[in-house]
């Protein structure tokens, strides 16, 4: 087989790259080791930028998400029981959308199947070769049938324990990381969220997040120990936990209900440097994560792919280099942004242990966040997306 780009991971930065270079008339497969069902199983982001908003539409797969996505003028932060509100359109005058990655995922997968664009489920033992020649080449397995791609470029979109970037020698590669001392309970629940806009909730007992996926979907997040096991939150203790957080007004309103999914996801901070090796391309959270307390990563993976989809254009229809030349600067210079937008949000409404200290440097920077336009306004810039 040959084909122009090997992609892989079908996850939103391998989907949105295969669609968008599609209609670039540039083909491409994608690789994706799990089933489809498992992808859209998987329950994740949910808070979509301006700048991926336009990509899903450029794509042309954003029709549903314009119908059923939530656009949100604004955020609540709430802190030790007082809510304070940052209005995004009055500050900056731009929106986020509501809108689950997994619905995007869902739009994506779909939006493939009807142009025919292949994607291999289930693509076992993937292996990247030769990429820093100019014949690089993807192997992988299907029912233990061993299969070959040779290709122009493979964009390395597997996520963050994916292959690709495994595949870099070390020294070719530089990894900057913190891990966080605790993580993130979350529950999915079919009950209609306590409040139109997202709440989050800096509180001693640990931070909260009353999210949303639709009117009559909720999703909410409770700050918990790194070795924490889910089995130990039947869904009466995690509501009983949220309810000590959140303000009186919010516990008036809480609708509680089943869980639907509950899991834990440890909070993290991720940069490799560089994300271009040859003709090997890395993109989204196989580059990099962020503590999802931003709501970047899904983000982040759209913006890489911006670039790299103009990069791949360029090289095709325009015989230009220079887009890939300067892949990786531009994606990392914007990543490194929204890195310490997330690593701020996270240091400043996460309960940290053992530092009376810190907790009180919390409040002082909230107070100003509150007190101050100029903070304010560079709150919502960083939330709702800096410009390219
Ligand atoms: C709890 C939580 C909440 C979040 N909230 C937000 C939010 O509100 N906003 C936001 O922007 N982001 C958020 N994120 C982050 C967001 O979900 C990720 O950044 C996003 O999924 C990245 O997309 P991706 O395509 O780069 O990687 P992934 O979604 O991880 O996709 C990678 C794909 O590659 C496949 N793969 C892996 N290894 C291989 C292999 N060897 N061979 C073939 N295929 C492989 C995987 O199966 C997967 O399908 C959140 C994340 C979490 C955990």
């Amino acid at each position: 087989m040959r084909t122009q780009v090997a992609i892989i991971g079908a996850g939103p930065a391998g989907l949105l790259l295969g669609q968008l270079l599609h209609k670039h008339g540039i083909d491409n497969i994608i690789l994706e080791r799990h089933t489809g069902e498992y992808v859209l199983s998987r329950i994740r982001a949910g808070v979509i930028e301006q700048v991926a908003v336009d990509l899903l539409d450029e794509a042309g797969v954003g029709a549903r998400m314009h119908r059923e996505g939530l656009v949100h003028d604004g955020t609540q932060i709430c802190v030790d029981g007082v809510r304070h509100r940052i209005d995004f359109k009055a500050l900056t005058g731009k929106t986020v959308m509501v809108y689950g990655q997994t619905e995007i995922t869902k739009d994506l997968m779909d939006g493939r199947a009807a142009i025919g664009a292949p994607t291999v489920y289930g693509a076992q033992d993937v292996a990247l070769h030769d990429f820093s020649s100019d014949q690089p080449r993807v192997t992988y397995r299907v029912d233990g049938q061993l299969h070959e791609i040779a290709c122009d470029f493979i964009a390395g979109c597997d996520g963050s324990h994916g292959i690709s970037r495994q595949s870099v020698p070390p020294a070719a590669i530089s990894s900057y990381e913190r891990i966080y001392p605790f993580g993130w309970l979350g529950l999915l629940s079919d009950t209609p969220p306590v409040s139109q806009e997202l709440i989050y909730v800096r509180h001693q007992r640990g931070f909260a997040l009353c999210s949303m996926r639709s009117p009559t979907r909720s999703r909410y997040y409770i700050q918990c120990s790194l070795d924490e096991e889910v089995e130990a939150w039947p869904d009466a203790r995690f509501w009983d936990e949220l309810k000590l957080r959140i303000d009186g007004e919010a516990r008036v309103c809480l609708v509680t209900g089943p869980a639907i999914e509950k899991s834990i996801a440890p909070l993290r901070s991720f940069v490799a440097e560089p994300m271009r090796f040859g003709r090997l391309l890395l993109a989204g959270d196989a580059a990099h994560i962020v503590p999802p307390t931003g709501a970047k990563g899904l983000n982040l993976a759209a913006s890489d792919v911006r670039y790299l989809s103009q990069a791949l254009v360029e090289h095709y229809h325009e015989k230009s280099a220079a887009g890939l030349a300067h892949y990786s600067d531009r994606a990392l210079a914007r990543v490194w942004k929204a890195e310490r937008f997330s690593w701020w949000l996270t240091t400043l409404l996460h309960a940290l242990p053992g530092s009376a200290f810190d907790g009180k440097m919390q409040l002082a920077e909230l107070d100003y966040l509150f007190g101050s336009r100029a903070a304010a306004t560079a709150f919502a810039e960083n939330y709702v997306g800096l410009p390219f």
